[in-house]
């Protein structure tokens, strides 16, 4: 069987045009995506690589064979650049590519004035699957633990590499086959199909890693507060139903306390909004430190924090609350203030309980904690209370004036 070797490049053609006009569209649209850019200007170099290849029956063999060769092995570095940035790893600099992109054009250009057309297929061949090495190696170290997408690019580029392996050896063993380049046998002409197919897949699994991540920040930038990296207001509420729920159908207690930092505009007034906000993340690290697995953090108001204690009956949570709120009277905030020096904070909280009979929904438990806070406050602040009963502990501080 023989494969009519313009017409394969005509297929490909295509396909590379359909990608590439899917990222020009994609880009478009402002996505902010350098690596999808680069990915997309790799498209670009292959679509005219292949299209070189596709002239040779038009333009001067040497002319199309060098300029089609060069421009995809372009485009398989501007591949592995995309793959770097997206994967946030350094790479080779450009005046290094110049080097390379150099030094493999003269390769070629000897490869094609004195080699046999089958010792320039193995040469190309090696020269390719060389270029698409370096991607795949990156890949396997650094991206199959990112976006599952990314597996799909590591297994078509390792594909493209093998396909090109083999085109290479089987040039070496079998030079007759190689004779003519428009019309090739089986094996050349199915190697270099499955080879540059893989590729065109990778693309296309490149594309879907790149809005798989985007997804996932969307899903984040929905669900968490930007600024503390705590659950936001309205992703606190919807748990806190849930784990209300599942507290009633398995018969355990939930707790919820809601935390306010003591005199917060004191500290924003002194030190300036800036030092507030580094006090924010500051306190809001100290507490998620201090919780269990299963207790969920949020941040329900400016300098209000919820937190979701499930399984947890009320003397259970006003302990954990207690050294939540001791460590915090502890802590010295390094740097924080204007002058360099450290902010001291103290927090008070309500702490209310939902035993699994009561039936309470998530409003209520809110309400009931929010006055236990608003006692808590006027209790003198720096202190826990849980529901309508004493302080569960004495403050270890005085209040921040
Ligand atoms: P209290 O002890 O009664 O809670 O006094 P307070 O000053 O903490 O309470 P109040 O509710 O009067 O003020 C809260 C302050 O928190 C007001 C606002 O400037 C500050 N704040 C709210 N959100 C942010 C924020 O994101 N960053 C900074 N830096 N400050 C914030
Ligand atoms: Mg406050
Ligand atoms: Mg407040």
């Amino acid at each position: 069987m023989q494969i009519h070797v313009p017409t394969l490049l005509l297929a490909l053609l295509m396909g590379f045009l359909l990608l590439t006009l899917q990222l020009a569209a994609a880009q478009r649209r402002d996505l902010h995506q350098p690596a999808l850019r680069t990915w997309a200007q790799g498209c670009w170099a292959m679509l005219f690589g292949f299209a070189m290849l596709g002239a040779r029956l038009f333009l001067p063999y040497g002319v199309s064979v060098l300029l089609g060769n060069g421009l995809i092995m372009l485009g398989l570095l501007l591949f592995h650049r995309a793959l770097s940035q997206h994967l946030l790893q350094r790479h080779p600099p450009a005046r290094m590519w110049g080097a390379l992109a150099l030094a493999c054009g003269w390769l070629a250009w000897t490869l094609l004035r004195d080699w046999s057309p089958a010792a320039r297929s193995c040469g190309v061949s090696l020269l390719l699957a060389g270029f698409t090495l370096p991607s795949v190696l990156l890949l396997l170290r650094h991206g199959w633990q990112a976006e599952t997408s990314l597996r799909i690019v590591g297994l078509t580029l390792g594909l493209t590499s093998l396909a090109m392996l083999a085109r290479a050896l089987d040039a070496w063993w079998r030079p007759a086959a190689y004779d003519s380049l428009l019309q090739g046998g089986l094996s050349q002409g199915l190697t270099f199909m499955i080879g540059f197919i893989a590729l065109l897949g990778s693309g296309f699994g490149f594309v879907l890693a790149c809005f798989e991540r985007l997804a996932r920040r969307m899903e984040e930038m929905a669900a968490l507060d930007g600024m503390t990296g705590c659950l936001n207001r309205s992703t606190t509420d919807t748990l806190l139903e849930h784990t209300l729920e599942r507290g009633r159908r398995e018969g355990e207690p939930v707790a919820f306390a809601l935390l306010d930092l003591d005199h917060f505009k004191q500290i924003n007034d002194a030190h300036g909004h800036r030092a507030g906000d580094a006090a924010l993340r500051a306190f809001a690290a100290e507490v998620r430190s201090r919780l269990r697995a299963s207790d969920v953090l949020g941040r329900v108001g400016g300098e209000e924090f919820g937190i979701i204690l499930p399984g947890t009956d009320g003397p259970g949570a006003a302990r954990l609350i207690e050294e939540v709120r001791r460590a915090v009277a502890a802590l010295e905030l390094p740097g924080c203030a204007a002058d360099g020096g450290g902010i001291r904070l103290t927090m008070s909280a309500g702490v209310a309980v939902a035993e699994p009979q009561a039936g309470l929904s998530a409003d209520r438990l809110y309400a009931l904690a929010d006055a236990a806070l608003y006692r808590a406050k006027d209790h003198g602040r720096n202190c826990v209370l849980l529901g309508d009963t004493e302080p569960a502990g004495l403050p270890l501080l005085p209040d921040v004036p």
